[in-house]
């Protein structure tokens, strides 16, 4: 153990940056907390734009090498990588749970797997990545994916590493080398994803990571001339900065923000069905941007889905995320708490109803709670609250539900609840959204191009698109004429 070392649950997280392959520390720090107990968990080097510059140097130098690493073998380093991190679930999964608070049963079954998954996924993929010459009046179109070079990736507290390597995997498997900023709240299992590439063999400089508040050290990043691409994923407030930064050098961005998703319950549904669907928009204290927060129910099944709704959802077990039995832990920061409550007293004030919850609880918890009597135009309606706050509202014919469903900024995802396949492919096409899921949620293949319609986002990563957004893409048009041997 070092002055630069802290343990969770016997796990050394090392608190410095990762520049060049080297730690390296800052003056300051700041303070990460828990937010299952509000205990300090040590200090983190709090970087601005000297450690920004270093970063970006260094993958800036690393670059010419590894965007000239044969396919083959920057594949083979990232499934070593995911190696490392499946060799890791259970160190990860903890120091995840007791840094942002979500279920440790879901980190080590589900997140922590799929983060390998990220790994293999992009580097198998970039072994597939071809497109067949074609042919222009005997010319010959040849169409490559060029690695674009030094990548910022900017990343939110609600699901770190997973996020996170959403982006460094397709990001590595392009070519391009990397700096890595996750969120001051969650920062630890980024400083633990530097080591496992290290291990794995990715050579230094190609992977950095750099932590601190986004207002110190993220302008110098996404301003920094020798950025060719900018991934992030947070809020929109946090993306029209960042775009305005990057506008003068005109990077590229690709852009993951928030959400007010509906899910859409017809009379035909599966009534069960969608009572668990709707339940499962509280999974991580409702900190998932592609949450369905606005429950649209048609009117003739309102009464019963409710009651139903209210069942379920009152048998939810809210407490200690590294509790098996927990289904619901809590959210990530005091302000973070502040925040849902003040929408929530609003909305009380303008005149919604609770019908569940509507309060915090002790600590950092706040009771699931879901709110009827909301006009369509009022705040909570239209703004993303992020914490565990669905709204019920009724419709009466499908224009209706669609019309509801359209009728705010965000265009993230939808999710339909009928038993008519003709209803869910009509309404479907009709929604905007990035992702529309029919009976089910969240189900996610990295082949599927994932991004937001409107303000939730610009872009789309997945499969192919990730390249395309990575990768600086060419055509090469070869004339049949003025070869040599040819004469
Ligand atoms: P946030 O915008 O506050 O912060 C996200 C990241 O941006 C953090 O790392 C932060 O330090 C950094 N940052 C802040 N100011 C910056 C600046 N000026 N320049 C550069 N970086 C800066 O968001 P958050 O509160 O961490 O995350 C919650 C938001 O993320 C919600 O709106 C949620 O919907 C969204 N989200 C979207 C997706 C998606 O895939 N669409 C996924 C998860 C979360």
């Amino acid at each position: 153990m070092t002055e630069h070392t802290l343990t969770v649950a016997g796990v050394a997280v090392d608190t410095r940056h990762w520049i060049g392959g080297e730690r390296v520390a800052s003056a300051d720090t700041f303070t990460d907390v828990s937010p299952i107990d509000g205990s300090a968990l040590g200090e983190i080097a709090r970087g601005g734009p000297a450690e920004a510059a270093a970063a970006v140097a260094a993958a800036k130098a690393a670059f010419p090498g590894w965007a000239a690493t044969p396919r083959a073998e920057r594949a083979r380093i990232l499934h070593a990588v995911a190696d490392g991190v499946e060799k890791r679930i259970e160190e990860l999964a903890i120091v995840e749970t007791t840094d942002n608070g979500a279920l440790l049963r879901s980190h080590r079954r589900g997140v922590m797997p799929r983060v390998a998954h990220n790994f293999r996924f992009f580097a198998d993929w970039l072994l597939t990545l071809d497109h067949d010459d074609f042919a222009t009046r005997g010319h010959t179109n040849h169409v490559s994916w060029d690695p674009a070079g030094p990548s910022v990736l900017i990343t939110p507290w609600n699901a770190p590493l997973m996020l996170a390597t959403w982006k460094v995997a397709p990001a590595l498997a392009a070519g391009n080398t990397v700096v890595l900023k996750p969120a001051e709240w969650s920062p630890l299992t980024a400083s633990l994803l530097a080591d496992i590439a290290a291990e794995a063999g990715l050579p230094a400089g190609v992977l950095n990571v750099v932590q601190g508040y986004g207002a110190e050290i993220g302008d110098a990043l996404t301003s920094h001339p020798d950025v060719r691409r900018i991934s992030f994923t947070g809020s929109v407030p946090t993306a029209q900065r960042i775009a305005a930064s990057a506008a003068p050098r005109l990077t590229p961005l690709s852009l993951e923000l928030g959400g007010k998703s509906p899910l859409l319950v017809f009379a035909d549904a599966d009534l069960d069905l969608a009572v668990d669907l709707a339940v499962e928009q509280y999974d991580n204290a409702g900190q998932v941007c592609l949450a369905a927060t606005r429950l649209l129910v048609e009117e003739s099944v309102a009464e019963e889905f409710t009651r139903r709704f209210v069942d379920k959802a009152t048998r939810l077990r809210q407490g200690d995320p590294r509790d098996e039995t927990t289904d619901i832990g809590p959210n990530i920061h005091p302000r973070q708490l502040e925040k849902i409550d003040g929408f929530v007293r609003r909305a009380l004030a303008a005149g919604a109803r609770a019908v569940i919850g509507g309060h915090p609880k002790d600590g950092q918890y706040y009771a699931p709670t879901l709110l009827t009597e909301v006009a369509q135009d009022s705040e909570i309606v239209q703004e993303e609250v992020f914490g565990p706050v669905l709204t019920l509202q009724t419709f009466a014919t499908e224009d209706e539900a669609v019309a509801l469903a359209n009728d705010t900024r965000f265009g993230l995802a939808a999710t339909l609840a009928t038993g008519d396949r003709e209803r869910a492919e009509r309404v479907g096409a009709q929604l905007v959204a990035g992702t529309v899921w029919i009976n089910c949620f969240f189900v996610r293949d990295l082949q599927a191009p994932f991004g937001g319609s409107r303000h939730s986002g610009v872009g789309r990563e997945g499969g192919t698109w990730s390249f395309d957004f990575y990768c600086d893409l060419k055509n090469t048009v070869t004339a049949p004429k003025g070869w040599k041997d040819h004469g």
